[in-house]
């Protein structure tokens, strides 16, 4: 397991996509609950959550381009349309690009989805 030279930036990438992931669960909740009148729904409850998806969403993509595995050179959490190595599998349910910015999120040691490569986000000292 090696620490990830760029933690800062793959740090931030998966804080914005699981901010993203959290303001499209809620801007879905607030259309549900207004599309079916269950409560009575501020304008700002969806708009909110829509320009936070937008932001984080952007903030995410652009983060995903700045950090590459020394390895291989490839961007982690950059999936395309090509097959997750082997290693980096999981059978927890999320595997591929998700898988690493969820265990990135929890600080917890992730694996290149292109190499296999094992890393924690963190500084080596
Ligand atoms: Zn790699």
């Amino acid at each position: 397991m090696h620490p990830y030279p760029q933690f800062r930036l793959i740090r931030l990438d998966a804080m914005a996509a699981v901010g993203s992931w959290v303001s499209l669960l809620a801007f879905i909740i607030g259309v549900g609950l207004s599309a079916f009148s269950i409560v009575e729904v501020e304008v700002s409850f969806v708009l909110f959550p829509f320009l936070a998806f937008f932001f984080f969403a952007l903030l995410h993509f652009s983060a995903s381009f700045l950090h590459r595995c020394p390895k291989c050179a490839r961007h982690p959490t950059v999936q395309g349309f090509t097959s997750v190595h082997d290693s980096a599998k999981s059978d927890r349910g999320l595997e591929g690009w998700g898988r690493v910015v969820w265990d990135v999120f929890r600080n917890r040691p992730f694996r290149c989805i292109h190499c296999g490569e094992e890393y924690v986000a963190r500084n080596a000292a």
